[in-house]
Formats: C-alpha cells, structure tokens, sequence
C-alpha cells in the first residue's frame, strides 16, 4: 500500500537565533508574520488536487513564537488546506520559552497531537552556551503545561557533544528527561554550521570540537540509557515508546513524498524535488506578484532517486527489506550498489541478514561516511 504524502510548513521566525543554527529564521515581528501567513494561505490554497497528506508537521524556525492570534490563523489555515480526516500526525516544533497554557490549548483544540519540545539541555551552562532563550525551568514548564493540556505524545530534543561539557552532564540530562517520561527523544550531536556565532569561535580557537571517543562515548551513552527506559532505537538519531515513531520523519527515511510550505521549504513530489527561496520578503514577493516561490527544481533520475532511498531508509534502524525496496524503487540494492555493500559488509559497517541491510552498530556512528559511499 502506498503511504500517503506529508505536508511540511516552515515557519521562519525565532525569538532570537541560537548560536549553533544554520536552519533559515528570522526575529518574531508581528507585522512580518501577517505577510508570511498571507503567503501561505496562497500557497496552500494551490496544493495539488486530490494531495491528501496523512501527516502535517509545523517546524522552523519557532512555530510557538507566532502570537497567539497568528498562531490561530495558522492553525485555521492548515484546517482550510487539508482534510484533517486523513491526517493521524500533526506535530508541532515548539521552544519552551514561547509557549503559554493558552497557546497549548489552542494546539490540542485544533487537533495537534504531537509536540517535539526543543529542551535541548537543562544544564544552564549548556543552555547559555548554546544561546537558548530558555531556562532549564521553562523547558520543564513547558514539558508540564503540554501535559496538562492533555498531549498524550510529547518528543524532547537533546543536544550531545557541547565542548566543555562531559558525560556527567550528559548523563543528567537524560536522568530527568527519563523522570519526566517522554514518548519520543531526538538526540543530535552539536553541528559546526559555516557561518554560526561557535563556528567562528571555533575557527578562531576559542573553542575546541569533542574529539571522535568522546563522541561516540556520549553516543553510546545515550542508547544505552534510552534503551534502559523503554524508548527503542528506531533512527540514528531518535528513539521512542513503541508506536510513538514520529510518522513524519519516517516519511522522510522511507523516500516518501512530501510537500514543504514556507520560506526555504523543500518538496519531494511526483519525481521532483524542489526548495522555495530561503527569504521571507522574497517568498511573500513571490505570492504578491503571482510569480513561483522556488529557488530550484529538479526532476529525480529513476536510479539517482533509488540510491537517495537506499541512503535515507538506512538511516532506520530495521534497515532495507530488499523485496520491499525493489518493489518500490524498481531496483534491486545489490545491483544498485553491491560491490559497495559488500565492502560495507567487510568493514562492519553493514549488515546484511534475512534479505535485509542495515547499519551496524559500529555504522551508525559513522553513517554520514557510509553513506557517501552508497550515493
Ligand atoms: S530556536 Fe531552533 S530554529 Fe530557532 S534559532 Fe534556535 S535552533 Fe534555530
């Protein structure tokens, strides 16, 4: 059966930019988000026809951060642009330092039913370190007002590898996300985006990377105490209670579709791949003059579009069933890339069991690396 598509919006606004971020925001004025949100509605209104997502996920940027009126609007908007009926996931990117009980009853009363909450850390240190608006806390305040509002699927993200900050921390961090009993953490390890406040400190040997051991320390660390908790290993990166895999996500590691609404949001539709400007005023500009909205496209080769695939559905921890990627891609793996795999396979890197590929545990800490071999 085919899985249906996804609709992603970005929301472009952030209380103020964090110093590890690259992803395309700007500060929360009231008047800018009117113009985002009259862009939107035009460009929800010319959805394909007959585009019925069965996920919705508002990410960003802080989608929180709208006021609570233009948080209303929003929600209104994706009520007018799908039909809620087919949609099981709409979730929410939300930082605790901008939400309110009135702004988590509207999400529930709209039908949000999943939030991923930006915690990050509760270190202080951490917190100022990374630039987060928020204190240690807000994010629990945060965590409690979902809760009371009645969200039964509540994501926490976490950061590992800060410089200067250890296991011990770490191991701290995940003692009270466990306390608080969470259905989902992300847990992602800092990136030096070019052009970010650390990446200069970097640059100018103010600060120094956590070298490859004690990432992979941290990272061990992680799995083993989620695992402990009951929140399985189902990504790279993610783990969760079972069922609570973020469907969205899964869309995305499985090579779905998906159609991406907003400034700088990328699309993957009928064998296109496509990315709106990643400028606000461009964007409403665009929808002003009735003119397109995108910066690129790209039709997707039959074959190059399979390996992109073989890439993202690694990312699972279940892997690649080869029937079932042959049967969706057209291509068999080991035709694809088998001398890769095999090789893969030597290194211990991949696994190849049951008619099934995956990472090992060795290859999940070095996907990236892997997978620049498969692509
Ligand atoms: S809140 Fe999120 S999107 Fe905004 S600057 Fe921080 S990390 Fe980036």
């Amino acid at each position: 059966m085919k899985t249906s598509p996804g609709l992603y919006i970005h929301v472009p606004f952030c209380v103020r930019k964090c110093h590890y971020c690259d992803f395309y925001s700007i500060p929360c004025a009231t008047g800018d988000q009117t113009f985002f949100l009259d862009a939107l509605d035009r460009e929800l209104a010319a959805l394909p026809d007959r585009f019925f997502p069965g996920t919705v996920y508002m990410g960003g940027g802080t989608p929180s951060s709208l006021s609570v009126d233009n948080l209303k609007r929003l929600l209104k908007l994706v009520g007018k642009a799908v039909d809620l009926y087919h949609v099981q996931e709409w979730s929410i990117e939300v930082n605790p330092g901008t939400l309110t009980p009135e702004k988590a009853r509207l999400l529930i009363e709209a039908g949000v039913n999943r939030v991923s909450l930006g915690v990050q850390s509760f270190d202080p240190e951490n917190l100022a370190f990374l630039g987060r608006i928020h204190t240690r806390d807000e994010a629990e305040a945060a965590y409690l007002m979902l809760r009371e509002a009645g969200f039964a699927n509540v994501g926490i993200d976490l950061i590992y590898g800060i410089p200067g900050s250890g296991h011990a921390k770490l191991a701290k961090d995940l003692a009270r996300v466990i306390q608080l009993n969470p259905e989902h953490v992300s847990c992602y390890c800092l990136i030096f985006e070019e052009g970010t406040p650390l990446t200069e400190l970097r640059d100018r040997d103010r600060i120094s990377e956590v070298d490859d051991e004690e990432e992979l320390d941290q990272y061990n660390l992680i799995r083993d105490a989620l695992d402990c908790a009951g929140l399985r290993q189902y990504e790279i990166s993610n783990f969760a209670r079972v069922g609570r895999e973020c469907r969205h996500n899964l869309l995305y590691w499985s090579g779905g579709e998906y159609i991406g609404c907003g400034p700088a949001a990328h699309s993957h539709w009928r064998g296109m791949r496509y990315g709106n400007v990643r400028s606000l005023e461009s964007y409403c500009a665009a929808f002003k003059d009735k003119s397109s909205p995108r910066e690129f496209e790209e039709r997707l080769e039959p074959e190059a579009k399979a390996r992109e695939t073989l890439v993202m559905s690694l990312r699972r921890c279940d892997g690649v069933d080869r029937d079932f990627f042959k049967k969706d891609t057209g291509f068999d793996y080991r035709k694809l890339a088998g001398d890769q795999i095999d090789w893969l396979c030597s290194l211990e890197l991949l696994e190849e069991r049951d008619n099934r590929l995956r990472l090992t545990e060795r290859g999940l800490f070095v996907s990236d690396s892997v997978f620049a071999e498969l692509i």
